[in-house]
């Protein structure tokens, strides 16, 4: 399961009692994104809901594709955010934090930690193979990337 399966709406019940609806719990699920954000969903929101959800709609759903919010693009964009978080030097827990602050989500710690841990094979590994092509540019910056998300 990719970690964007594992990012939840922090206030799940509110949402669902306000919208007079069930929706599920994943934030990144079809079903919720239908309803909070192509729909009559989101103006049944209170304000400072809606706010959150507007600002995870303009960060993370502006592409602008035809098949969006289904493209990919979202998710893509939202581990960018968590591995520019960890660039950052946060860490796990903090970055749950984080993501409350800004989207009222929430994941679990552990969860967040083996997506980074993943995330520095994945780079190891492309390393490695940058390595073998003798790509020392793509070596280097994969190294970087690396080092940034392992402080
Ligand atoms: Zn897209």
């Amino acid at each position: 399961m990719a970690i964007t399966d594992k990012i939840y709406l922090k206030n799940h019940r509110q949402i669902a009692s306000q919208l007079g609806t069930n929706i599920p719990k994943s934030a990144f699920s079809g079903a919720t994104l239908d309803i909070l954000f192509q729909g009559e969903g989101l103006m049944k929101l209170d304000d400072a809901t809606q706010e959150r959800v507007l600002d995870f709609a303009e960060d993370f759903l502006d592409c602008g594709c035809e098949t969006n919010p289904y493209c990919g693009h979202p998710e893509r964009k939202f581990i960018s955010y968590l591995l520019e978080l960890r660039a950052q030097g946060l860490g796990p827990d903090a970055i749950v934090d984080v993501m409350g602050d800004d989207y009222m989500l929430y994941a679990y710690a552990g969860d967040i930690l083996s997506f980074l841990d993943d995330s520095v094979r994945t780079l190891e590994a492309a390393e490695e193979l940058a390595g073998v092509e003798n790509n020392r540019e793509m070596e280097e910056k994969l190294s970087q990337a690396k080092r940034d998300l392992s402080r």
